[in-house]
Order: C-alpha cells, then structure tokens, then sequence
C-alpha cells in the first residue's frame, strides 16, 4: 500500500509545475554577419523527436554543431529530411530562411507556415529559376513541388502537421509597414511564444507588440505559457534613428514593462526569455547580455541560446 502511494506520489510531483515541457536546439542564434550561426531554432515537445523549425537563417551547420555536442542524435541529412516536420518563417528577410533555401535540394516534402506577405516573398524572391529553383508547390513554374504552403491567418489556431503543436500567428512591425510575425505554439496545454524581429511600438508607431502581449497575458496568468523567445539586436547606445525594426535591452523592458501592466502585476518572476537576435560585433553580443542581467526589473529569467546546445525549457 505505501508502495503504491509513493508511486501515486512521484508522478502527482512529476507532473507539477515545474515539469519539463520543451526542447529547444538552436541551429543559429545571432542576428547577422556569421551566416553559419542565423535565426533557427528546432522545438519539441520534451523527449520528443518530431520537430517544428522556428526561422531558418542557418541550418545544416547547426544540425552539424548539434550532433556534436550530442544535443541531437543522428546523421544530418536524417535530422533533415525526417526530424524537421515543418518551418516557421517569421518574415522575408535573409538571416531568417537562407538555410531552409540552400538546403532545400537535400529536403524532404513538408510545409512552411507564414503569413501571407512573406509566402508572397518566397514566391517573388527566392523560389524563382533566376536565383534559385521553385522547391515549392505554387508561384513560378515549373514547380518542384516540394513544400507546401501553409497561410496563417494572424490569431488564427492551425495544427502543425506530423507533430503535436498548434502554431498561431501574429504581425509584428519591423520597419513599419513591413512585417514581421510571432508565433504562439502550443502542445495540450503547454505554450511557448516565438516572435521574428520587432520593432518597440513606441518607435514603429504600432501596436502590435501591445495587442500580442494583451493576446498572451491570460496563457501567462495561468501558467499555461512560461517561456517567450524575444529579438535584442543592439546595445543600448544604438541610436533610435538606427534601430531598422529592432530592439535594444531597453526597450525590451520598456514592452516588458507592458506586458507586466497588461498582467496587472509590476514583475515577470516565473517567465523565462529567451534572447535572440543579438548582432555581431561580438563585445555587442556581450554587452547586450550585460545590459540585460544589470538591469533586469521585471525579473524574467534570461537564458543566452548557444547554437547546438539543447535548452529544456519548463
Ligand atoms: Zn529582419
Ligand atoms: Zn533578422
């Protein structure tokens, strides 16, 4: 009898708050220059294999880097064929689906998730014969048919095929009126919130950021959502003239600061963000990390992804 209670136990305290819920393997993490270390980061669900790429600046460098510090298992034309089910792309720049152009050739059929001005991109820019070949299943021909297309339709849930998520995409403003997109994924009851670049909405005269922290704040009140994957692209002494859409540590509290007032609560303890995006020089990928942890008074847990280190996320 107290066998079976310690068992009941042990699973009642595995299953508490503070289970495991996702693994995260960033393929890339800097916001430019180092064209073999770009936006792209592989999810799962915790233990799982089957994963969605959110960004794809970089890939097959980092699945490389990944099998050697055996944060994946397996060859790296496997991981990319079998592994990767789907990519998110947040928007049409470069740093953010290079990787997923280039090594398009070695892929396997799946779909790319967007909003509809960036499947646009891809089928004016990248996936046409004079710069490359059309790997997808519409836009110019002849077509290779590879990928599919998946519309997002901003605040609007769809399953992410041959794995557990559901991905909901919202605009971002990145130069404003280009944009940019976040995606809100979830797994049951477990979220995690991915934004692409973004500008401060006070810079961008927007209210996108506003209307997707008022968008999460519930999921965040609940527990349900515990991890937010944000751009810091330059230190604090970047000019605001020459921001081009991105954030400083600043101005990540200062929307930080709106997402707790959204909360009606004045600090973040409990959620983890995760920093993305930091551009080269390195002592400004440094120094942003420091500005960051030096003043940090909203009190979220910093975590600086390493690419092809594996990041368990609660
Ligand atoms: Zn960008
Ligand atoms: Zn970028």
């Amino acid at each position: 009898m107290k066998f079976f209670f310690l068992i009941f136990l042990s699973l009642f305290v595995c299953s508490g708050l503070s289970a495991q819920q996702f693994d995260l393997v960033p393929l890339g993490v800097l916001g430019g220059e180092h064209e073999d270390n770009l936006s792209s980061y592989l999810l799962s669900v915790h233990g799982d294999d089957r994963y969605l790429c959110l960004d794809a600046g970089t890939i097959n460098a980092g699945l490389r880097k990944a099998i050697m510090t055996k944060s994946l298992k397996g060859g790296q034309e496997d991981l990319l064929k079998n592994n990767i089910k789907g990519y998110f792309i947040s928007h049409g720049h470069l740093d953010h689906l290079a990787g997923l152009v280039m090594n398009s050739p070695a892929d396997a059929p799946k779909n790319i998730y967007a909003i509809a001005p960036v499947i646009e991109i891809f089928k004016s820019h990248y996936f046409i014969s004079s710069t490359w070949a059309n790997f997808a299943d519409s836009g110019e021909q002849p077509a290779i048919n590879k990928y599919h297309y998946v519309p997002l339709t901003p605040k609007t849930p769809v399953p992410v095929e041959n794995t557990p998520f559901r991905l909901t995409a919202y605009e971002l403003s990145h130069v404003n009126p280009y944009l940019s997109s976040a995606a809100l994924v979830s797994a049951g009851e477990n979220y995690i919130l991915y934004l692409g670049d973004t500008g401060a909405d006070r810079i961008e005269r927007s209210e996108k950021l506003g209307e997707l922290w008022h968008a999460v704040a519930p999921l965040i009140r609940s527990g349900n959502l515990k991890t937010i994957m944000i751009e810091v692209s330059f230190p604090n002494k970047q000019p605001e003239k020459l921001l081009f859409g991105h954030l400083t540590p600043a101005l990540l509290n200062e929307e930080l600061a709106k997402l707790a007032a959204a909360l009606g609560t004045s600090s973040l303890k409990g959620v983890t963000v995760v920093v993305t995006h930091r551009k080269p020089p390195i002592q400004n990928v440094k120094l942003i990390s420091e500005e960051l942890l030096n003043k940090n008074p909203l009190q979220v847990n910093y975590v600086f992804p390493e690419q092809g280190r594996k990041i368990v996320l609660p």
